[in-house]
């Protein structure tokens, strides 16, 4: 008998009929001998609603009080879901997150796991019952409601996996697993079989939204064995590998594009020792994620240095830039909310160079001007207006030759 923890995502759980077709895939699971551990997302894009109408109600939101509001969402399909499950005969029971004992820090709307008790969860699958846990919350070490970061419910359910020693975790979705870009925006993308952890973290941190990046660390370092497949379709879908399990190593595995930043530019900086240090210890300290960061070669003793942060951190970072603009000697501070990332992602590319020549070439002859540049091993990274994205990851696509 095998124990698999299933993850149904917002779609996956969207409208009574999606909750009843996900309770009889259970059920049927259960049938065919194996104990099931069930993580749900809230329905549809319930936790966007949410997040509305707190936008309207109030400029402050303490975080306490959005993570109240936001784990709201998980309950009600954990307990629907619950009830289309007994309709089928079978013997269950819902649990928030503090109920399944997953213990977080104290870093409200973000916060990371600590700790995974799951006595709650032993208990019932000991008494032959399918335990349905809310996803993307936990409860903090004050004892307060917490939540894990938006797509969250992919980590509750790899945490669930490791803590109970699980055969393996499905996520389901709205998609038949990971593709080489994503299917909305490339119709012809290619369904990976396999992808080893390395390329899917990187996948995963630039964009291709499929996973949470978090979870695929967690996954990494718990060694969980990961299945991204469809709800709809119920087909077989992507394993996620070790990488020493003898994945095909593609020069380029996929395009991934990220429109979720913002882009800071302090300029005519100083060019010296302690300026970047002060800016970026500055918005360490008020925890905003920096992404991407560039400095120019400097100009008569000045350069400009910009960098990219999440658009939910954009309104803090640019008070902070601004506040220390002084201090640092910046002439001034530029926003541009209008920008996306495009990536190429791929285990191959480390040992071939010309694969940057190329990306450039390709998104110069669609004339798309390229405003930042990173690069890692497996990963070319460029910042381009967020209007060229979807020509410039289509471009990539076909340049390529990544087409299924
Ligand atoms: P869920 O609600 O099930 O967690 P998400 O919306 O978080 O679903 O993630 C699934 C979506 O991820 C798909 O609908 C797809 O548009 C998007 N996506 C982005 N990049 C990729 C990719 N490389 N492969 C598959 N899906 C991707
Ligand atoms: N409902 C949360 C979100 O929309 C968590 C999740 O779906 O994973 O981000
Ligand atoms: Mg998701």
């Amino acid at each position: 008998m095998s124990l698999i923890v299933q993850k149904f995502g917002g779609t996956s759980v969207a409208d009574s009929d999606r909750i009843r077709q996900v309770a009889e895939h259970i059920a049927r699971t259960k049938r065919h001998g194996n104990q099931v551990v069930v993580v749900v997302s809230a329905m549809g894009k319930s936790t966007d609603d949410l997040i509305r109408l707190a936008d309207q109600v109030s400029k402050t939101q303490p975080g306490r009080e959005m993570d109240m509001l936001l784990t709201s969402g998980e309950r009600i399909s954990m307990a629907l879901l619950c009830m289309a499950l007994a309709d089928l005969g079978l013997a269950c029971a819902s649990f928030t997150g503090s109920q399944a004992g997953i213990i977080t820090n104290t870093d409200h709307t973000r916060a990371k796991i600590i700790e995974v008790k799951g006595d709650r969860l032993r208990e019932a699958l000991s008494a032959n019952a399918v335990p349905v846990v809310a996803g993307f919350q936990g409860v903090s070490t004050s004892k307060d409601v917490t939540t894990l970061g938006r797509g969250g419910s992919d980590t509750t359910a790899v945490a669930l996996a490791a803590a109970l020693g699980a055969d393996c975790c499905e996520i389901y979705t709205d998609v038949s697993g990971v593709f080489n870009a994503d299917p909305r925006l490339v119709p012809s993308a290619k369904k990976l079989d396999k992808v080893s952890f390395e390329e899917m973290l990187e996948i995963a941190a630039t964009g291709g939204r499929v996973l949470a990046l978090r979870s695929v660390e967690y996954a990494r370092n718990h060694r969980v064995d990961l299945h991204v497949r469809s709800s709809f379709t119920w087909e077989p879908g992507t394993w996620v590998v070790r990488e020493d399990s003898k994945v095909e190593q593609a020069i380029v595995s996929a395009v991934t594009h990220d429109t979720s930043q913002a882009k800071i530019t302090v300029s005519r900086v100083p060019d010296k020792p302690g300026i970047a240090a002060r800016l970026f210890r500055g918005l360490a300290d008020r925890s905003i994620n920096v992404d991407m960061i560039e400095q120019n070669t400097s100009v008569s003793g000045h350069t400009d240095i910009s960098f990219t942060v999440p658009k939910g951190d954009f309104p803090l970072a640019f008070q902070v830039a601004n506040e220390l603009s002084g201090e640092i000697e910046a002439s001034d501070v530029v926003a541009d909310e209008a920008i996306g990332m495009v990536s190429l992602v791929g285990a191959g590319m480390k040992t071939h160079p010309a694969i940057a020549a190329q990306m450039f070439e390709t998104l110069a002859n669609e004339k798309i001007n390229i405003e930042m540049i990173s690069t890692s091993s497996i990963r070319i990274s460029c910042v381009v207006a967020e209007s060229d994205v979807e020509r410039a990851v289509q471009s990539l696509h076909a340049s390529f030759s990544l087409s299924g």
